[in-house]
């Protein structure tokens, strides 16, 4: 069972039917008109909307992925717990996910060493179920954060469940996994998106963003992303966030004043700091 039929969970979707790997899918969902996209191009085989007695089908799933934006998932939860069948397994692919292993100890009783929580690396601007697309995670990383108490077959399951979508496993502890995501995704995506609408906002946006090229496109790709989504990554990764900001604004007052006393040197010495590290991680990265 997929909650939550976007670009995320429908490309789990595909990528498990691309390799038959899985019975039936059913999608569970907001929106009728989403879950409609979604059947019309076989990303699930069944859709029920949250209004339907969608709960009555965790008693039977071998495995539950949880992939609405995280803030659903305290409720969604709390309305699972009592209904998942003894061995169902249930695992989520949120951005952050301290907050979500609270929402899991919180919500899921006797069920919380079957919760595996996880979170892919991978990902585009576009959201929705036609969005979705079946080589999604293909060499690309998905990071489990297991508890002390998870069950070692729940979370075998969860790692075949995304290595069979083409991904590599790897475990961190949920708090280490929200530092590192701050620092390389969220506050990124902040500056994008702060930097988008600040540019937006001005009197002359249209004649200024119709001259822009390609690295203004590069470094706002991600601004287009779900406003929802981004939305509760940001509150539930607050601190972290918080620290990455501060950091941020110190590097920026640096650059103001070299910039200020027209230091040459100290400015040259950025663009070289910041070239040698950008190649070089290109070289090792999947994401060059
Ligand atoms: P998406 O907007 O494409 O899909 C989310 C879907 O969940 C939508 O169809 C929405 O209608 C549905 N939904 C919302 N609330 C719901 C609820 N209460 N019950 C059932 N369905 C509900 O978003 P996405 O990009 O697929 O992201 C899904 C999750 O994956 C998020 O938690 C996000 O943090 C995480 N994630 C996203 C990316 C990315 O780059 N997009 C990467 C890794 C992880």
């Amino acid at each position: 069972m997929v909650i939550g039929v976007g670009l995320i969970g429908g490309s789990v979707a595909l990528a498990l039917k691309a390799r038959r790997q899985v019975g039936e899918v059913v999608g569970v969902g907001r929106s009728r008109a989403n879950l409609a996209t979604a059947l019309e191009s076989n990303v699930i085989d069944r859709g029920l909307t949250l209004e339907e007695p969608w709960t009555r089908e965790l008693a039977d799933a071998d495995i539950v992925l949880l992939a609405t934006p995280v803030a659903q998932f305290p409720q969604l939860l709390a309305a699972m717990a009592a209904a998942l069948g003894k061995r169902t397994v249930v695992t989520d692919a949120g951005s952050t996910k301290q907050d979500v292993v609270n929402a899991a100890v919180a919500h899921l009783g006797s069920a919380l060493p079957r919760f595996v929580p996880a979170h892919p690396i991978a990902g585009t601007e576009n959201s929705g179920a036609g969005a979705a697309f079946a080589s999604l995670y293909e060499g690309r990383d998905t990071i489990v954060t297991p508890l002390p108490l998870t069950d070692p077959q729940a979370l075998a399951s969860v790692h075949a469940l995304w290595e069979l979508c083409g991904a590599r496993v790897l475990s961190l502890a949920p708090a280490v996994h929200d530092r590192i995501f701050a620092a390389v995704s969220h506050l990124p995506h902040l500056v994008a998106s702060v930097y988008m609408a600040e540019l937006a906002g001005r009197s002359d946006a249209g004649t200024t963003l119709g001259l822009a090229g390609t690295g203004f496109r590069d470094f706002t790709r991600i601004a287009a992303a779900s406003p929802e989504m981004w939305r509760d990554i940001t509150l539930a990764n607050r601190d972290a966030l918080l620290d990455e900001l501060n950091a941020l604004g110190k590097a920026l007052e640096s650059i103001r004043s070299s910039l200020q006393s027209s230091d040459r040197g100290a400015i040259e010495r950025l663009f070289c700091a910041a070239s040698e590290a950008r190649r070089a991680w290109s070289r090792t990265s999947t994401e060059s």
